[in-house]
């Protein structure tokens, strides 16, 4: 094999090799799990009824015009004070292990994995809810995220709660697709706004996936589904209640709704292995074009090389002959063909 041959075998291989990324992304709340996630230890912890609970969070939230997420973060450590509970990381971590999940959730992360793996993608979860984060890292899937993007607090020195660090909702969540995509994930990186060409983002937008369950993930869903992405709605199997995913579908928000049911033979494991396909499909014909688009960009900057010199004969020093010839000739080894 010539030399050039061989170069420009190994740029394919090496364009080859490179495996696409994808990533799902996931509320939490009714859509990975049945309920909201304080309401299964947290809140009948301090003795309240849960209804009760949300009841008086929603009321503060609207009585003073506040976001319904800083409300029941408030409330939380109201609460707390009043029953003398100090709200501890810990023990916020301790809750999650007795959040409730849908059907097949707990196996779903390793089966779609798996799935991919096989088609050559690397699959990313990322979870982007209103929820607490530390209620998320206590559940046993929290192994299974590249990143939990949830509400959070601000402790003490010695670990109590004592201001929102974080407080997600439906619009802000928005910002998460684009840290995903840019490969900008930490919270406080203010990079995420700047502009990126789609050849360079981590993620492209077309291999995101969105599911929720409710009118706070459409701004998530909108984005998704309008940059060539996916979105998915669910709803509780056992309910049945469609009605809002009827309307999304109807209203262009979701490409796909399913019942929140994970386990292998599910409608979303379906879909999702669909979805998998394509992306798959999709990205063996870009990794194609790129193939050839090295020797047609090659040739372009070869020619117009050409053009500069042809116009300077006279002025081109010894050293700059010599460099001309270097550049010529490194462009010329991942050309293959006849271009004469
Ligand atoms: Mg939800």
């Amino acid at each position: 094999m010539s030399e050039s041959k061989e170069l420009y075998e190994k740029m394919n291989d090496e364009i080859r090799a490179k495996k696409p990324k994808m990533a799902i992304c996931y509320d939490f709340d009714k859509t990975l799990s049945p309920d909201d996630m304080q309401t299964f230890t947290l809140i009948p912890s301090f003795g309240i009824d849960k209804s009760e609970f949300w009841q008086s969070s929603n009321k503060l939230a609207k009585d003073n015009l506040m976001d319904t997420n800083l409300a029941w973060m408030h409330e939380l450590i109201r609460y707390s004070e009043f029953k003398r509970k100090s709200l501890k990381r810990e023990y916020f971590r301790e809750t999650g292990a007795d959040v409730k999940l849908y059907k097949g959730v707990k196996t779903w992360f390793k089966r779609m994995n798996e799935y991919a793996e096989k088609k050559g993608i690397e699959l990313e979860h990322y979870i982007i809810s209103s929820g607490l984060k530390e209620i998320i890292e206590g559940s046993e899937i929290a192994q299974y995220f590249k990143r939990i993007y949830a509400s959070t607090y601000l402790y003490s020195a010695d670990g109590v709660a004592k201001w929102p660090a974080q407080a997600i909702n439906y619009t802000n969540k928005t910002q998460f697709i684009f840290r995903i995509a840019k490969g900008f994930l930490e919270e406080y990186d203010e990079r995420v706004n700047d502009s990126m060409p789609d050849e360079m983002l981590r993620i492209p937008y077309e291999n995101i996936v969105y599911i929720g369950d409710s009118a706070t993930d459409i701004p998530c869903m909108r984005l998704v589904k309008s940059k060539g992405g996916y979105s998915i709605g669910v709803f509780d199997p056992q309910k049945d209640n469609r009605g809002k995913v009827y309307q999304l579908f109807s209203d262009g928000r979701i490409n796909f709704y399913a019942p929140a049911d994970y386990s292998a033979n599910s409608e979303i494991s379906k879909f999702m292995k669909q979805i998998i396909n394509e992306i798959s499909a999709k990205e063996s014909i870009k990794t194609e074009r790129k193939i050839l688009k090295q020797p047609a960009e090659a040739f372009k900057m070869k020619k117009s090389i050409e053009d500069i010199a042809r116009a300077y004969p006279g002025k081109m020093s010894a050293k700059e002959k010599r460099e001309f010839e270097q550049m010529t000739s490194t462009l010329e080894s991942i050309i293959p063909g006849n271009i004469d």
